[in-house]
């Protein structure tokens, strides 16, 4: 009598883990962050159909509110102008964290950022996780596998990173981005899910965000030459980006912490690559070689097996069948409606 037994401070229950998806209870709060890029805006589309009351945070520097702007009046939705370097209160339930440049391009704009994107970035969204008692899903990416020595690549591989070279803010970021989530779950018992995605295409990515297939595709439809960097022999795997946002959801509702490679296994050269772009849009499209950028990866091949077992899921889209519903957006986007009856 009069011991009073310390208890955990109870935290909140989980309702999304239990239940298998599309018959979990509608209504989760859930925060995207880097909601209006490519990637984000394509899964805030499947978490509003799904009737969750989305927020998305986004700083707009590689994303643009058109790719949001048809859930502008829906009061389910939200759009905060904010960087996430910067503290943020919110209640949620589950915070989807993308905020961050993808293309090397955006990333190599101003490294230092892109470090702090990743680092306080993500600790401060851990930090809100870590408050609220909510679940966090990073988006790593196959890059932490730099120029890998093992292909394809497992997730218990290690990686091959240069760390002080151009690509390190990105590489490096996202592994610490990784070390500071797993420090969160160990340590504060934040709920966590790693996702390492490697290329992804479809429509709405940047139109110059020098990524290959964007530069190929739009390349292509304004007839300049597709520019194959270095000899055009290093492989690529691509992914087409609703089969990740399936897996993404996956991986958020499932019980495994990951990290889990999502990416589709079907390999290709650059070259290979500007082949399906030239059959898919103009089969006299020209390439021009240029030369490749440092710290180019020779190869890149996920390993899925770890994905199919514990999430069910695997890629369908092949590269043959997206690229041509990239290049419908792209089209549109770079010609408006009067290029619609065009090959
Ligand atoms: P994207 O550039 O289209 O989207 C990133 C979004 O984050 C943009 O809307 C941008 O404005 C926003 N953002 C950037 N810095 C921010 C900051 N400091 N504060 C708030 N918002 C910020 O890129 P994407 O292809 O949609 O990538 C989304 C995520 O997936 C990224 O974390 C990226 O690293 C990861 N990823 C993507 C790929 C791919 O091939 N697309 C591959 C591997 C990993
Ligand atoms: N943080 C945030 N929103 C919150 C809670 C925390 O942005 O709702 C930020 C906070 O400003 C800090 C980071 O997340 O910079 C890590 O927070 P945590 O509580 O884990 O660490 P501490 O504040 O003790 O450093
Ligand atoms: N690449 C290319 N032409 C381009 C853009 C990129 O040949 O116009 C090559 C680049 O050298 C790399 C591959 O395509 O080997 C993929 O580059 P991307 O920037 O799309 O993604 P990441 O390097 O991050 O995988």
């Amino acid at each position: 009598p009069g011991v009073i037994e310390r208890q955990q401070q109870p935290r909140r229950m989980h309702v999304a883990g239990k239940v298998p998806l599309g018959l979990r209870r509608k209504g989760l709060r859930v925060v995207v962050t880097g909601g209006a890029g490519f990637v984000g805006s394509h899964l805030v589309d499947r978490l509003m159909a799904r009737g969750d009351s989305v927020i998305v945070v986004d700083n707009f520097f590689t994303g643009r509110k058109e790719n949001v702007m048809h859930h502008f009046g829906n009061p389910n939705f939200e759009l905060i102008r904010h960087d996430v370097v910067e503290p943020l209160l919110l209640e949620v339930d589950q915070i989807y964290h993308l905020a961050c440049p993808a293309s090397p391009v955006h990333y190599k704009f101003n490294p230092v950022k892109t470090i702090k994107t990743n680092v306080v970035g993500t600790l401060n969204m851990l930090g809100l996780a870590k408050r609220v008692g909510a679940r966090f899903l990073l988006t790593s990416t196959s890059e932490v596998y730099g120029d890998p020595l093992q292909h394809p690549q497992v997730e218990t591989y290690w990686g091959n990173v240069n760390p002080i070279g151009v690509r390190s803010c990105y590489d490096e970021g996202k592994r610490t981005a990784e070390t500071l989530t797993m420090d969160y779950h160990r340590g504060a018992q934040v709920e966590v899910r790693i996702a390492r995605i490697f290329n992804t295409y479809g429509p709405r990515m940047c139109i110059d965000d020098g990524r290959v297939v964007s530069n190929f595709v739009a390349q292509a439809l304004r007839k300049e030459p597709m520019t194959v960097y270095g000899d055009g022999k290093q492989t690529r795997s691509f992914q087409y980006v609703s089969d990740l946002v399936e897996g993404l959801m996956r991986l958020m509702e499932g019980e495994h912490v990951g990290p889990f490679n999502l990416g589709n296994p079907g390999e290709f050269t650059m070259l290979e690559l500007a082949k399906v772009v030239q059959d898919t849009i103009d089969p006299n499209a020209r390439i021009e070689f240029r030369e490749n950028t440092a710290d180019d990866p020779h190869k890149r091949k996920p390993d899925i097996s770890k994905a199919k077992e514990l999430l069910g899921w695997e890629p369908k889209i092949p590269l043959r069948q997206g690229l041509p519903l990239m290049v419908s957006d792209f089209r549109k986007r770079i010609f408006g409606d009067r290029s619609s009856t065009d090959t």
